[in-house]
């Protein structure tokens, strides 16, 4: 890091050219990053970060991690790009890789969380045609996230992000989160699947009880249901375990992935078991699904993940974080509460704080993420070290003294 200017000096108010291009559909920080390395990032003027956000939860291996520069720097002077009208060796080694290390059977690799979620739903409402009697409709929670296409939009809980766009694509049914009787009241003849997040990252990291989790399986078993997790943001190590599931003592019949999956590539992941393997040619495709380049990249990301251990030492540094976040909790009255999993954490205010005291960590050279307007998200690559989890409270600390 800090190599030389390598970008057009005749412009460098960035955000000024940046609002004047842009659909204003995007809210972000007012920094511009151009280098990253490990848990840190650079801005144009040189000030230096520690990244406790990532995108969010993308980073999982932190920027510009050496396996991830490597195996794109092989695979982009090897074979940078074919599509599925083929078989390329990276996607089936990532395949082999994912299935062999979870309880699902079956995958497609696709480039987002969004479309690992529109995937999985095609892959259901085909199952629910063919096997169960045509029902369709997927129980979700509220507050849920599971990205922005119309459909995953409409899966979501959020009614800011899909009331502007109707109508909406119908099947959708919402309920309570970490209430097992509302699926129980909600479930029909119609009723396919059940569709959750291990912990609702975007809608403010909230976390499913394991007895819910439990009775949400034995319920689905009972009716027939497919139990959809999401673990686009949980996935891959990120609270504790490879999968989120793992964590429930629980199996999903499908799975999605994608955040941190990639370590910064897009790609994206559905996977299922083969009791759902209902596909047959010409029912799904991408372009750029499972390309070699970003296939590679995840196949050595999940590879380091496992043979470093990294899951075991996220949940070990989660509770480091936790207890250092406690110990703020105990020392100032306007945090009402802790929470989260392995390396996906949030502070809970009092009030509506969490984006001035975004804005002021932004300001001591932390980026954390105010994903509710009264709290705080943390989700710092999974490779962070015990001192940079120590230097972020400390300066969330002095902010709040502060406020
Ligand atoms: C981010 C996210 C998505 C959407 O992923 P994109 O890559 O932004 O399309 C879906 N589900 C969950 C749980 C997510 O956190």
């Amino acid at each position: 890091m800090g190599s030389e200017l390598w970008w057009d000096e005749q412009m460098t108010d960035w955000q000024a050219e940046a609002g004047k291009y842009f659909f204003n559909s995007n809210k972000r920080l007012p920094i511009t990053l151009v280098e990253g390395l490990g848990t840190v990032v650079v801005d144009d003027n040189g000030k230096q970060y520690l990244d406790f956000f990532g995108g969010p939860a993308v980073t999982s291996l932190g920027h510009s991690h050496p396996v991830v520069v490597q195996a794109i720097a092989e695979q982009a002077s090897k074979l940078l790009y074919y599509s599925n009208a083929v078989y390329t060796v990276p996607q089936i080694q990532l395949a082999k890789l994912l299935i062999e290390n979870s309880c699902l059977d079956r995958v497609y690799f696709c480039n987002s969380g969004t479309e690992a979620i529109e995937g999985a739903i095609k892959l259901a409402r085909k199952f629910g045609k063919e096997r169960k009697d045509g029902a369709y409709e997927i129980i979700c929670a509220d507050n849920a996230f599971h990205g922005r296409t119309l459909t995953a939009v409409t899966a979501g809980g959020t009614a800011r992000y899909k009331e502007p766009f109707g109508p909406l694509p119908p099947g959708f049914v919402h309920v309570p989160f970490n209430d097992i009787d509302a699926i129980k009241q909600a479930t029909s003849d119609d009723t396919l699947a059940v569709m959750l997040e291990p912990v609702q990252g975007e809608g403010g990291v909230w976390v499913a009880d394991e007895a819910y989790m439990q009775d949400v399986r034995a319920w689905c078993d009972e009716n027939g249901l497919l139990l959809i997790l999401d673990e686009v943001q949980t996935g891959i190590g990120r609270c504790g375990a490879l999968f989120a599931y793992e964590l429930y003592g629980i199996e999903p019949d499908v799975t999605t992935l994608a955040k941190g999956l990639g370590s910064g590539v897009p790609i994206g992941a559905f996977m299922a078991k083969e009791h759902v393997n209902v596909f047959t040619p010409g029912d799904h495709g991408s372009t750029y699904g499972g390309n070699p380049l970003c296939t590679n990249v995840a196949y050595n990301v999940v590879k380091y993940a496992l043979e470093s251990d990294l899951p075991a030492q996220v949940a070990r540094k989660g509770e480091y974080l936790t207890q250092r976040l406690r110990g703020l909790h105990d020392r100032h009255s306007v945090i009402t509460d802790v929470r989260g999993k392995g390396l996906l954490q949030a502070v809970q205010f009092d009030s509506d704080i969490a984006e001035a005291v975004n804005l002021a960590c932004l300001e001591r050279g932390l980026i954390a993420n105010n994903v509710r307007p009264n709290a705080l998200r943390l989700a710092p690559p999974l490779t962070v070290s015990d001192e940079e989890l120590d230097k972020a409270v400390e300066i969330i600390e002095t902010v709040i003294r502060q406020l």
